[in-house]
C-alpha cells in the first residue's frame, strides 16, 4: 500500500475513483462485470447492476454506494452522464468508458442503456424493523419469480409501503431481471431478509396486524379494519401458497373474491390489490404520503 493510500485510510477522506477507457470484451474488468449476471458472483462481491441514467441518478440521490459507473461512448458529452461520472469519482467509485458491445455483454441486452451502475447491495435485518401505526410492510414467502418480485417492489413503493420482508429461500432481489422490473423502486423500498423461523419469532413481539392472503381465507379483504396500526401483509408462494406454519401465525386470513375460471390471481396482482385496499385512506390524489 502506498503512503498516499495510508494517508487516506481512516482519515475520513474518500479517495477519488479512477476513470478508464476499455475497448475489449476480454478485459478482466469487463469479465468481472459480466459475471454479475450470476447470483454467485453478485453475492461474492456484494454488488448488483442497475441500468439507465435516471436509475443511477435516483440511487445516488438516495445515498446508495456506487462502486463502478459504466457508460457507452454515446454518453460522452452528455452533461447528465458527465455529472454522474463526476459524482461517482468523488465518492471513490470507478468510471469506465466502453463501447455499446461491452454494455450489451454486461447487461445481456441487444439495445442496452447508455449507463449502467454497479451498486453495493443493501439488505436489512428483521430485528431492526420497528413498525409504527399505519406503516405497511409486505412479507413474501419464498417468492420464486424475478418479474413478480420486481413488480411487487415497484407496487409497494407506489402504495407507500415501508419495506418488503423476504422470507426463506427467495429469488434474488438484485438479479438483472428483478431490478429491471422494479423500475428504480429497488432503491426506494427497504428490503429485509429473514428465515421462516426468524419471521415467526419476530412475529411474537409484533403488536400490529398480520394479514395473510389465502385461497381458503374466510374473510373478504375489504372488510378488515387496517387503520391506526402497523400492518404486515403476508403473501404466499406462487406454486404452494402459504404453508400452515405461516398461515396460522396470521391474525386474519383474507381472500380476494374472484369470478371466472381462474383458480387464483397472479402473486404480484394479488399483492397490488391488497396493498391499495390497505392504503385506501392514506392515498390521496392531491398528496404524496
Ligand atoms: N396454488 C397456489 C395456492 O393454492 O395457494 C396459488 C398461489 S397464488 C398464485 C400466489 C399467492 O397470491 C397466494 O398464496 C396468495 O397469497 C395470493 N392470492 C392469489 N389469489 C388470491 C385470492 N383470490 N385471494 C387471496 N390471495 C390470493
Amino acid at each position: 500500500m502506498s503512503k498516499q493510500d495510508d494517508h487516506h485510510r481512516g482519515s475520513g477522506i474518500v479517495r477519488p475513483g479512477k476513470v478508464k477507457e476499455v475497448t475489449s470484451l476480454t478485459n478482466p474488468i469487463v469479465k468481472d462485470l459480466r459475471s454479475l449476471a450470476l447470483k454467485k458472483f453478485r453475492d461474492q462481491q456484494g454488488v448488483f447492476l442497475a441500468e439507465g441514467l435516471k436509475l443511477v441518478i435516483d440511487a445516488l440521490d438516495l445515498g446508495w454506494t456506487i462502486k463502478t459507473l459504466v457508460y457507452s461512448k454515446a454518453g460522452k458529452g452528455n452533461s447528465l452522464v458527465e455529472q454522474v461520472a463526476a459524482r461517482t469519482v468523488a465518492k471513490g467509485g470507478d468510471v469506465l468508458e466502453v463501447n455499446e458491445k461491452i454494455i450489451s455483454a454486461i447487461t445481456r441486452r441487444d439495445n442496452p442503456q447508455m449507463v449502467v451502475g454497479v451498486f453495493q447491495q443493501n439488505l436489512q435485518m428483521l430485528s431492526n424493523i420497528r413498525p409504527q401505526a399505519n406503516d405497511v410492510f409486505v412479507a413474501l414467502d419464498r417468492v420464486r419469480d424475478p418479474g413478480n418480485l420486481g413488480t411487487i417492489i415497484r407496487t409497494a413503493d407506489a402504495a407507500g409501503a415501508k419495506g418488503i420482508i423476504l422470507i426463506g429461500d427467495t429469488t434474488d432481489p438484485f438479479s438483472l431481471e428483478t431490478v429491471r422490473a422494479t423500475m428504480g423502486s429497488v432503491f426506494a423500498v427497504p428490503l429485509i431478509r429473514a428465515t421462516e423461523a426468524e419471521f415467526l419469532s419476530w412475529r411474537k413481539s409484533f403488536t400490529g396486524l398480520i394479514v395473510g392472503t389465502h385461497l381458503k381465507g374466510s374473510v373478504d379483504y375489504r372488510t378488515i379494519p387496517y387503520a391506526n396500526k402497523p400492518v404486515v401483509l403476508l403473501m404466499g408462494n406462487e406454486q404452494q401458497g402459504l404453508p400452515d406454519q405461516l398461515s396460522s401465525a396470521c391474525d386474519r386470513l383474507a381472500r380476494i373474491p374472484q369470478a371466472g375460471r381462474a383458480d387464483s390471481l397472479n402473486l404480484a396482482i394479488a399483492t397490488g390489490v391488497m396493498l391499495f385496499e390497505i392504503r385506501r385512506d392514506a392515498l390521496k390524489l392531491d398528496a404524496t404520503t
